[in-house]
């Protein structure tokens, strides 16, 4: 989805990605295919590039040095290891006064009792590196969750952090694009996750319109104080007024992928036009609504193919987003489908009647 708008605006693409199916290297002039720890391979990729970038928090940040010794990255190494471990996201969020959910770094067993004593029940314990749709968390909740959190603790380098769970109305997210003198925001999309993984995402978001403003300012916030270039998401918790950050992620988002039909200029043209140092384009919403359902895969197995488009799409102002993956697995995003509607209740409305029709199936393909 970033490709798209860089080859769309006149420039090469060189991509780098550990997987052979990564939907980027269909549009890649020069492809890398190698872990992104492979220090020699992120040398590759900035010598053949003028700016790099990333779609994806967890690349090590000795791959960011290793890039940003050479060329421009953005956003920055020192933002993307600010944003790689939660405890210090927490006390740069803390810094700006911006709240986030009661939490308490821990490293030990015996941390760990001391603050769940602390924090109570519910809590959500979370690894505090690595952590990506959900994966590395844990709902401590009753004795038997708390025995597998005490034996979780030991087995991870970087610790933890135990939150307790914030009973929030909705979630939200704001998108912000900065660059060099320039800040546009994104009105807050609102979104619903499944199992940690985000389901489905509106625009506009519903809630006060003070929580609104309040996520706005944060965005902004964080952004200028991260020094952001490029868009970057700040996913929040609301209720009623209140709003609290529950993460950042330095990087087009998923609840973004509906501004590429519903904004004028979507996030990742937006991106695009940050780290080449263009000017920032208009992220207003168009008129109506608009809404995006993930399409996650259930089975783990190759050669998979989508079946059920033509109903999907039967459906008025639905547009399917297919990310061209050879392999299924369970929970993995395998594309999406975005409706514009009258306003969000339509659109979202559009949106999972589409999904409904949409499956993979296997493709019969020979190996
Ligand atoms: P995360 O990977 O931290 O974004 O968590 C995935 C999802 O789990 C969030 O979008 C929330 O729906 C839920 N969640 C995470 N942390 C909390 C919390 N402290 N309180 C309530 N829900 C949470």
């Amino acid at each position: 989805m970033l490709a798209v708008p860089i080859r769309q605006m006149g420039y090469g693409v060189a991509v780098l990605a550990p997987l052979g199916d990564a939907p980027a290297l269909g549009l890649a002039d020069h492809a890398i295919r190698a872990s992104f720890d492979d220090l020699d391979a992120a040398r590759r990729l900035a010598e053949l590039s003028d700016v790099v970038t990333y779609e994806f928090e967890n690349v090590p940040a000795a791959t960011a040095r290793a890039v940003a010794e050479r060329r421009p990255l953005h956003p920055s190494a020192r933002l993307l290891e600010l944003t790689q471990d939660r405890n210090r996201e927490h006390d740069f969020l803390a810094s700006l006064g911006v709240a986030t959910a009661p939490g308490r770094e821990v490293h030990t067993v015996a941390e760990f009792n001391a603050a769940l004593v602390a924090l109570g029940m519910p809590a959500r314990l979370k690894s505090a590196r690595g952590g990506y749709d959900g994966g590395g968390q844990l709902r401590v909740h009753d004795a038997a969750s708390v025995a597998a959190a005490r034996e979780r603790i030991p087995t991870i380098e970087g610790g933890w952090r135990l939150e307790a769970e914030v009973p929030f109305e909705r979630e939200l997210s704001v998108i912000v694009a900065r660059s060099a003198g320039e800040i546009r925001v994104y009105a807050p999309f609102e979104n619903q996750h499944r199992d940690g993984i985000l389901h489905l995402t509106r625009w506009p978001a519903r809630g006060s319109p003070r929580a609104h403003a309040r996520a706005v300012d944060i965005a902004e916030a964080v952004a200028v104080a991260g020094e952001l270039c490029g868009v970057m998401c700040v996913e929040l918790f609301v209720r009623g007024d209140e709003v609290s950050v529950n993460e950042l992620a330095p990087r087009v988002h998923n609840s973004g992928h509906l501004t590429i039909e519903g904004a004028a200029v979507s996030q990742f043209e937006q991106h695009v036009r940050a780290i080449c140092g263009l000017p920032l384009g208009s992220p207003e919403r168009g008129a109506g609504g608009v809404a995006m359902v993930n399409l996650l895969g259930l089975a783990d197995r190759r050669h998979v193919r989508v079946a059920g488009a033509p109903a999907a799409l039967a459906e008025p102002g639905v547009h399917l987003h297919l990310y061209g993956k050879d392999r299924e697995r369970p929970r993995r995003k395998m594309g999406h489908v975005t409706a514009l509607g009258n306003d969000a209740d339509d659109a979202a409305e559009r949106a999972l009647r589409a999904a409904a029709n949409l499956n993979f199936v296997g493709a019969d393909r020979a190996e």
